[in-house]
């Protein structure tokens, strides 16, 4: 069975990604770090759809714990393979640089960029012998233009923007293609306590964007319909200047 992977695929963004890769025929890997009611609830919401799902429980920056867990899917599935890797697990820790602790710097950056190195390196083999693959990282607006109070999610998010370009370079000539996908103000739980009545004048399509429509983006970048496009990112922002 072909498979996608999709990390923090428990909620909000991750969890839309999972529906709408589902609904195009994929059987869902639900990647979540502690939250395993909403892993289950994603798990269903895909079987509902026709696929099957199963959730695993693994910390991204933790590089022991994927090798652990993804690899004993892996070993415990050999006839099954991973066609589609999501980057998408992400934590933010805002403060200005002055008050920022390490603790603060290295969760983000080991969470977005650490945890886009392991778990792409784990699956990636494959996806090689396959000859065909699609990995698609969720980054952000604050990884293109810098956001103050997001030192450390702009570095991660900018670091998975220049790593996006170089490993498609890298492997483009086995059909795998390396997008990213920069979301502007999106509505879920981790933007649940920003004003978006007020945030929302300064954006010109004037609200938040949904899940969803993240999602709608990732799936066309994952179809076969878009194997020409690598090494590019694609915002989703609502007009915001990037
Ligand atoms: P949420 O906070 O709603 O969900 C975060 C998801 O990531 C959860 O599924 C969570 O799992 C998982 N996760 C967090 N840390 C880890 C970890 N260490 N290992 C595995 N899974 C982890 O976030 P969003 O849906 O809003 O964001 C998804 C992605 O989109 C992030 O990378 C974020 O930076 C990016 N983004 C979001 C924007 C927005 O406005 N919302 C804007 C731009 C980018 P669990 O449920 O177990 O906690």
């Amino acid at each position: 069975m072909t498979y996608a992977l999709i990390t923090g695929g428990s909620r909000g963004i991750g969890r839309a990604i999972c529906c709408q890769l589902a609904n195009m025929g994929y059987n869902i890997l639900v990647n979540y770090k502690g939250n395993r009611a909403a892993a289950e609830e994603t798990v269903q919401l895909v079987t509902s759809l026709g696929q099957q799902a199963e959730a695993l429980a693994f910390d991204v920056a933790d590089a022991d714990a994927v090798r652990a867990v993804l690899g004993a899917w892996q070993a415990a599935h050999p006839e099954d393979k991973i066609e589609v890797l999501v980057n998408n697990a992400g934590i933010r820790e805002d403060t200005l640089m002055m008050s920022m602790t390490d603790a603060q710097w290295n969760s983000v950056l080991d969470t977005s960029l650490g945890g886009m190195y392991t778990v792409t390196k784990q699956v990636l083999n494959n996806m090689l012998l396959a000859r065909f693959g699609r990995i698609v990282n969720i980054v952000s607006l604050s990884g293109l233009k810098g956001m103050p109070g997001q030192v450390n999610y702009s570095a991660a998010k900018a670091g998975m923007i220049g790593a996006t370009k170089a490993l498609a370079q890298e492997i483009a000539k086995r059909n795998i293609t390396v997008n990213a996908v920069a979301p502007g103000f999106i509505k879920t739980d981790m933007t649940e306590e920003l004003n978006e009545k007020e945030l929302a004048k300064l954006i010109p399509a004037q609200r938040f964007g949904t899940a969803e429509e993240v999602a709608a983006v990732v799936g066309f970048l994952v179809s076969k319909q878009a194997g020409y496009i690598t090494g590019q990112v694609i915002s989703v922002n609502g007009g915001l200047y990037a």
